[in-house]
């Protein structure tokens, strides 16, 4: 993850959602001192306007980091994402998942094949445009030291009260907000109210649905909240994936069962895709995946 210093106005909504889930301090340390690497072209070509969701296309992908010559993060990786569609990501630590989110973002280049969004090659577009496109919902939410309704408000700075509102509802976040003492205009982070895991999480995908973009980019939490905080997280999700492309890095069991396609990274290649019962019954590295982070039996 490297932070674009020419354009952290255009990315404030990614930024800080970055700065949290880089996570470790010496990370943030490499990622604060770090250049982009990336820049606009100079005569950026403009994504066309879709319905129901974006197309991305991943085409012979092969890419190290620039601090790893040598050693690829991913190889040959082909990818066809169909607008609308949920895909999973899923495979061991290091497969390459978070690599796949950053090059769509493009917080780096490819060194082969391309990457495409809405047909666009992503170096091909501005980076305000491309990431226009893309809302994130990270694994650890920031939230802000600001009121209820600015920390979603984030999410699109002109959007308006009523609307901020209603993308609050959609993620089943309204009605823990409205029992906070001063509603919407309570002040969260540090010096603020404290929410809960999942209570974060929704606000969080509360931002991504008011941005309302067409790819949606995924990384879903590992760490286990309560069945009733599950419950409306996994909700809210399923609201946001609706209508538009999603593409998670999934955890979840009941996020794997409901997407459309699985895609099993292993040493950043692409080993297998399908769906859940398939692979399950296949009983190769998705199997064994399965019952370790889900508890299924390995067929
Ligand atoms: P995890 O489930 O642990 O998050 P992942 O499947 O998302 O793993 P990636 O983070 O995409 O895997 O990592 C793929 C490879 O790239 C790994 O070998 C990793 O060590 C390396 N890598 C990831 N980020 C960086 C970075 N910023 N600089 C250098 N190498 C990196």
């Amino acid at each position: 993850v490297i932070i674009l210093v020419s354009s952290v106005a255009v990315l404030s909504e990614v930024y800080g959602d970055l700065l949290r889930a880089a996570g470790a301090t010496e990370r943030l340390m490499e990622l604060l001192s770090a250049r982009s690497p990336v820049a606009d072209p100079a005569r950026p070509v403009a994504l066309p306007a879709v319905q129901g969701g974006s197309a991305v296309r991943f085409e012979g992908v092969g890419f190290h980091y620039p601090s790893r010559p040598g050693m690829p993060a991913l190889s040959e990786v082909n990818l066809d994402v169909r607008p609308g569609e949920t895909v999973a990501l899923v495979g061991p630590s290091g497969a390459g998942k978070s690599t796949m989110l950053q090059l769509l973002l493009r917080f780096y280049d490819v060194q082969h094949g391309g990457v495409t969004v809405d047909g666009v090659d992503v170096r091909d577009a501005s980076l305000a445009s491309l990431r226009g496109r893309i809302g994130i919902v990270p694994q650890d939410s920031t939230i802000f030291s600001t009121s209820a309704l600015e920390n979603i408000r984030y999410g699109r700075p002109e959007a308006t009260e009523a609307e901020v509102i209603a993308a609050a509802k959609a993620a089943f976040a309204h009605d823990f907000i409205e029992k906070l003492p001063e509603g919407y205009d309570t002040y969260l982070g540090e010096r603020g109210v404290r929410l809960s895991g999942g209570q974060r999480q929704r606000i969080s995908i509360a931002r991504a649905m008011l941005k309302n973009p067409p790819l949606l980019l995924l990384d879903e939490a590992t760490s286990a909240l309560d069945a009733e905080s599950e419950r409306m997280v996994q909700a809210a999700l399923e609201k946001a994936m609706a209508d538009r492309t999603t593409l998670v890095i999934a955890h979840r069991l009941a996020t794997v069962q409901k997407a459309d396609r699985i895609v099993v990274m292993d040493g950043g290649r692409i080993v297998d895709i399908g769906r859940h019962d398939e692979l399950v019954a296949r009983g190769g590295l998705y199997a064994r995946l399965a019952s370790m982070q889900f508890g299924l039996e390995a067929a």
